[in-house]
C-alpha cells in the first residue's frame, strides 16, 4: 500500500515536470532579425502572440517590430502563430 502511494507521488512529479516543460516551450523567446542592419533580438513568445493577435494586417505577414538601432523592420526568424501559421525568414 505504501509502495503504491510512492509510485503515485512519483508519477505526479513527472506530470508536474512535463507541465513546466510545456510552459517553458510556450514561453520560449522568438528571435527577430532586423532586415536592414541584421541585429537579432529575442522577444518573449507571449508578447509576440499578443502583438500578432492585435495586428490587423495580412495574416500571411509575420508580426513585425521596428529595430531600436536603425529603425528598420524586424521579422521573426521562425515563429508559429496562435493560428498555427509558421513564418520563416528567407535569407
Ligand atoms: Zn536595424
Amino acid at each position: 500500500m505504501a509502495k503504491k502511494k510512492m509510485k503515485d507521488k512519483r508519477r505526479q512529479q513527472i506530470k508536474e515536470q512535463k507541465k513546466i516543460e510545456k510552459l517553458k516551450e510556450k514561453n520560449k523567446p522568438v528571435t527577430f532579425k532586423c532586415l536592414d542592419c541584421g541585429i537579432e533580438e529575442d522577444i518573449p513568445k507571449d508578447v509576440v502572440d499578443i502583438y500578432d493577435i492585435f495586428d490587423e494586417g495580412d495574416i500571411t505577414v509575420p508580426p513585425r517590430f521596428s529595430c531600436e538601432v536603425c529603425g528598420g523592420t524586424m521579422e521573426p526568424i521562425e515563429y508559429t502563430s496562435e493560428q498555427g501559421i509558421t513564418y520563416r525568414l528567407e535569407n
